[in-house]
Parts: structure tokens; sequence; C-alpha cells
């Protein structure tokens, strides 16, 4: 309807997926390949490759949320045990929290632990970012990113989780390949949908050569 009404192409996308295009291209540091992942009430992410989004047969190119880390652990909304997203999102680190005996109830709650350095969610978050590393470790081996960028609530509450992150990713990827792979915190949140799409149509009309002023 946009499109017969204002005579437009028209491209649909997720915000998530289009803030991965928008870390690849933004600023001066621009990348052809990158893998993101945003930890937040789920954990999801995107892939561009050769300066553009994949997409993939299904959609699903870099959704690694729902990648089994733990057999055994806790049920996934997909239907699954244990995926990445039941410990690296937001409700996973709280559950684990609780399970380690620390009950919270939030993200204020989880701030509030964070600031105080408590040793229960610091463990937390180790196992998260180790679980979160060992999947990013088979993309860095699959495609050989420039970049890896993480974002989302967790790691804005707690950054030292790219750090962790980086370091299991260096031990479980070949030294070459992770090497040259550099891992931070994303630039871009996920309020910055609507600059990511506008960063994709720029970058599909050829026009954010230059890069998003
Ligand atoms: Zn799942």
């Amino acid at each position: 309807m946009f499109a017969k009404r204002f005579g437009t192409p028209v491209t649909v996308d997720s915000n998530t997926r289009l803030t991965a295009l928008a870390e690849a291209i933004d600023g001066p540091d621009r990348v052809a390949d990158l893998v993101y992942v945003r930890l937040s009430d789920g954990v999801d992410g995107g892939l561009v490759v050769g300066g553009q989004l994949v997409t993939g047969s299904a959609g699903l190119a870099g959704d690694l949320g729902h990648v089994t880390v733990e057999p055994a652990g806790r049920p996934c909304r997909c239907g699954k045990r244990g995926c990445l997203e039941t410990v690296a999102s937001v409700p996973g680190v709280l559950a684990a929290c609780w399970e380690y005996g620390l009950p919270l109830e939030d993200l204020v709650d989880l701030a509030a632990a964070v600031s105080r350095a408590h040793p229960v969610v610091g463990r937390v978050l180790r196992e998260s970012a180790a679980a979160l590393g060992r999947v990013l470790g088979v993309a860095v081996m699959t495609l050989n990113p420039a970049k890896v960028v993480i974002g989302g609530e967790i790691t804005r509450l707690a950054p030292v989780l790219v750090e962790q992150v980086a370091a299991t990713l260096a031990a479980e990827a070949l030294p070459t390949a992770s090497a040259g792979t550099v891992v931070e915190a994303a630039r871009l949140s996920e309020d910055d949908g609507a600059i990511s799409a506008l960063a994709a149509i720029f970058h599909k009309s050829g026009l954010a050569s230059g890069g998003l002023a």
C-alpha cells in the first residue's frame, strides 16, 4: 500500500537486521563482513557479508539465539532446551541469578547488582559470555568477519561482557581468524531502528558512499 500510494520502492526488514547493516556501514571504519548479536528480551542478530545484509533461504541468517548451548538447560520459548537465548538474554540472565540464589526481578535490579559487583551476577555474566563466545567462534570460522558487534541491554549494563566474549572467541577460533576479527559493543541501540533503516536505504541506493553524516 505504501509503495502504491507514494510510488516508491519499499523495503521491509527487522530492526535488528537493519542495525547489523548500520553497524557495518556507519562511521569511518566501515566493514564488509560483520556478525551482529543483540542480547535483549531474546537473542537475535544479523549478518552482513560482502557489504550486503544476508537474508538466507528462510530469512533466518544470523539468528544465533536458538543454537543449543546447554542440552539439559532451561526450556526455551522456541520449544527446545538450553538455547543461547536461555543463558544470554535478559530473562535468561535473570533466571540464572535466581538459580544461584540471587532473586532479581528486572533490568533495574540487574543494573544495581552489576554496579555493586555482586559475585553471582559476575559468575552468570561470565557463563553467558562463554556460551556466546563459543557460538560466535563457529560464526567467525564460517564467515571470517572483520567485526563482531554485540548490542542490547545486557551489553550496555555490563560492557565487560564484550571483553569476555572476545577472550572465549580467541580460544575457540583459529588464532589467525580470531586475531583479525574486532569484537566491540554496538554503537547503535535498538532504539536506533529508524537510523538503521535510513542507513539501509542509502546503502541500497548507493548514496552512503561518504558514510552517514
Ligand atoms: Zn530456542
